[in-house]
């Protein structure tokens, strides 16, 4: 089936009620059949229902649907597009071992992998995604992931997909896409060989800046590269905190499987049944959204190319831009609603964020309200100068996430602001 009728349909089957809709399952716990049906639950002999912050049916439609468009085996929802980027290194990563991430990643993955995940004994070591060669390098015995941007944001990179996974395939590393600027309308990392896909579902999957909320999709048949692989000891050998189950040995999807029995039972991340709800929704016309993002995108990259005083414009949909070949290579139907433009200084900078009317000031990206931000000032601002010039954040750059407004309201809007 093609991605706009997975979109409407997939995961959902009716219930007893008949309902069109997905209905919000709004409740923390399920009532068991009897003893003997808990138990088996717990044991995993049988599947189902037990604590919402394990599972919900709810969340369960998002996390089928959202897996269908990716391609994938089964994915996971999780409170944040953060939680689901930690599960996905914490599910494979333990004191003393690395994980390799790319330097042009969102802020928040900056610091996460660089300080957070630092304290916790496990190295970051950082690659250029222009320069997937690099990887060699950096891989030995105890590196556990691979992490980088489909579109990385805010220097809206597309890396060159084959490289790297022909890199990680050679180590037996797990590759993982954050896939949240592209979607997988746009993208599909597991198609491309990557292993794990992670999402911000906060942005383009209600597409109206509603909710924030997390996915983790793994690949179909991801067993075949973990089971047996020293890599990942702690999924070939019994888990002592489940009755010592070995979920390579499972006839279950293991990536999302293990992230929800140990990491969500544990450390808690789970989505709420009504954001899961509004995910849904969201999702429905979400192939039809990222066309017209995309469109629009390329018209005001187009337009501001031709403008005085703009340096450099960053959109992978240009022809001058480096990453077209790639963005030809590996993006299908548009390269989506981001990009950027370089001006001469901050205070430059910062007078057109304050001039526009329509593009408003906010530190979110894919929403049908276009959205400017300043990111040396906002959300890169905990970044060293030298994490600037690494994620490619120079003073003068503003980030445009546009939106679905008309695009000639956009461009004048954008052409007034440059103008003052
Ligand atoms: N990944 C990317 C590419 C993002 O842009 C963001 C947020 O802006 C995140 C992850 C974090 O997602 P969340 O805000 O849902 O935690």
């Amino acid at each position: 089936m093609k991605d706009q009728t997975l979109a409407i349909h997939a995961g959902y089957e009716r219930d007893e009620t008949g309902a069109m809709a997905v209905p919000i399952y709004q409740t923390t716990a399920y009532e068991f059949r009897d003893a003997d049906h808990a138990a088996n639950l717990f044991a995993l002999k049988e599947l189902g229902n037990i604590y919402t912050r394990l599972m919900n049916p709810t969340t369960d439609v998002f996390e089928k649907r959202f897996a269908a468009l990716e391609g994938g085996a089964a994915g996971l929802g999780t409170a944040s597009g953060m939680s689901a980027i930690f599960y996905a290194i914490a599910n494979v990563a333990e004191a003393g071992d690395n994980i390799i991430v790319a330097k042009q990643v969102y802020g928040g993955t900056t610091t996460l992998t660089g300080h957070t995940i630092k304290r916790f004994g496990i190295e970051t070591r950082y690659f250029d995604v222009k320069n997937p060669s690099q990887l060699e390098a950096l891989i030995d015995a105890k590196s556990k992931l691979i992490l980088f941007e489909s579109i990385t944001n805010p220097s809206i990179d597309v890396p060159d997909f084959d490289a790297i996974v022909k890199i990680a395939d050679a180590h037996g590393v797990l590759t993982c896409v954050d896939n949240t600027v592209a979607t997988p309308i746009l993208c599909k990392p597991l198609a491309l060989g990557c292993d794990i896909v992670v999402h911000s579902a906060s942005k383009y999957t209600t597409g109206q800046g509603l909710a924030i909320g997390g996915m983790i999709v793994e690949r179909e048949n991801l067993v075949q590269k973990i089971k047996g692989n020293p890599r990942y000891a702690h999924f070939n050998e019994p888990d002592a905190s489940y009755h010592g189950l070995i979920y390579s040995d499972l006839p279950l999807p293991l990536f999302t499987l293990r992230a929800r029995l140990a990491l969500l039972r544990d450390l808690g991340a789970a989505p709420s049944p009504f954001n899961s709800w509004l995910y849904i929704q969201g999702i429905e016309t979400l192939p039809l959204r990222m066309k017209q993002h995309s469109a629009s995108a390329q018209e005001i990259a187009e337009f501001l190319e031709k403008q005085p005083g703009v340096i450099k414009v960053n959109y992978p949909g240009l022809s001058s831009d480096a990453n077209h070949p790639n963005a030809q290579k590996y993006l299908h139907g548009g390269c989506s609603g981001l990009l950027s433009f370089e001006v001469e200084n901050m205070e430059i900078a910062k007078k057109i964020a304050n001039s526009t009317k329509i593009f408003k000031i906010v530190v979110n990206i894919g929403d049908s309200k276009s959205i400017i931000t300043h990111p040396a000032s906002t959300t890169h601002q905990q970044l060293s100068a030298q994490e600037l010039i690494d994620a490619g954040v120079p003073a003068g750059l503003i980030r445009l996430s546009v939106g679905l407004e008309e695009s000639s309201d956009l461009i004048a809007d954008l052409k007034q602001a440059l103008e003052r």
